[in-house]
């Protein structure tokens, strides 16, 4: 029998064990803040933005809207951040890629204060992650530590492959399964456009998580008996749907269904963990600004 992994179900459990850290700081006066920046050519940002917002919204969570013009200069971007930066009422910072060309986007994450920045790109804490004392995990790659852990799969002493080696997902996922914590302990493997035989690698895993943003080209061909797949991917296909079109993953659910033990779909699977570790990162932004002990899930 394959587990579907219900990441719905997982992320409403995190958010409603978040609901009672949001009410300990309200009750102590101090409402969360995130910032939400959109300064995005990508129409699909504005959507992902609104999202995260009404998340935020459902907890108790505050949110500041800040949307800048694609033709402002990148400055107006910084001076932005800067005020964020040094209003004590924001706890949390997140500026939506992609940004404009003519705005360098390392920059944009540099500028961010570490202790707000609650995507974890920041050089800062991507350095803490790496050094083995995260602040703040990034969130896809978070949540899918609490999926595995929420499906009882134990990452100590597996094979773990993740197929992509983004800053976002491929690389701090294999800095999270490296980690001598739990959760971690896998010994890791990363491919990406190189990687030669790919399917050699991926039929070693126990656990594959698949992050290239390419439909459904891994498939059960590429797997190993009872291997556990996390499907990353979110991919826009044309389909005969009111839409025009349908959301696959990078994964080719039906073949690998049939070797996995457990699998993600797409949707309901990892994106719903990325939107709630976004609000654990929140909360903990505001224990830390507000010096209030928060407990997180
Ligand atoms: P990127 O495009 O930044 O990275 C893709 C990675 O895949 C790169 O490292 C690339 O290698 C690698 N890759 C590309 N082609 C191949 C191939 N043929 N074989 C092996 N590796 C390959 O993507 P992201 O990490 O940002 O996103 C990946 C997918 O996950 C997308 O579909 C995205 O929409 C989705 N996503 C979903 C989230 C969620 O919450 N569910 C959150 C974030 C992303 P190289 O480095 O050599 O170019």
């Amino acid at each position: 029998m394959t587990d579907r992994i219900d990441g719905e179900a997982v992320a409403a459990d995190v958010r409603a064990d978040l609901q009672s850290a949001v009410d300990s700081v309200a009750d102590r006066g101090h409402r969360p803040t995130l910032a939400t920046v959109l300064m995005s050519p990508d129409p699909a940002s504005e959507t992902y933005v609104s999202m995260k917002q009404r998340d935020c919204e459902e907890l108790g969570i505050d949110t500041r809207d800040v949307e800048l013009d694609l033709d402002e200069p990148a400055e107006a971007l910084f001076d932005v951040i800067e005020e964020l930066n040094r209003d004590d009422d924001v706890d949390g910072i997140l500026v939506q890629s992609p940004v404009p060309d003519h705005v360098d986007y390392r920059e944009v994450l540099e500028r961010i204060d570490p202790e707000k920045d609650v995507d974890g790109f920041h050089p800062e804490n991507v350095g803490r992650l790496v050094a083995g004392y995260p602040r703040y995990k990034p969130c896809t790659p978070h949540g899918i530590q609490k999926l595995l852990d929420a499906t009882d799969v134990d990452t100590e002493g597996k094979e773990a492959v993740i197929v992509g080696r983004s800053r976002i997902v491929g690389k701090p996922m294999a800095n999270l399964f490296i980690q001598k914590a739990p959760g971690g302990n896998a010994t890791t493997t990363v491919c990406h456009s190189r990687t030669e035989d790919l399917a050699a690698k991926t039929r070693r895993a126990d656990i594959l998580v698949a992050a290239a943003g390419i439909p459904e080209f891994i498939d059960g061909s590429m797997l190993s008996p009872g291997v556990v797949v996390i499907d990353v991917g979110i991919n826009r296909v044309d389909a005969d749907t009111e839409k025009g079109y349908e959301l696959v993953g990078d994964v080719d659910f039906e073949s690998a269904a049939g070797k996995a033990s457990a699998i993600t779909p797409v949707p309901g699977g990892v994106g719903p963990m990325t939107r709630a570790m976004l609000l654990y990162n929140t909360v903990k932004a505001t224990g830390r600004q507000a010096d209030i002990e928060v407990e997180l899930p």
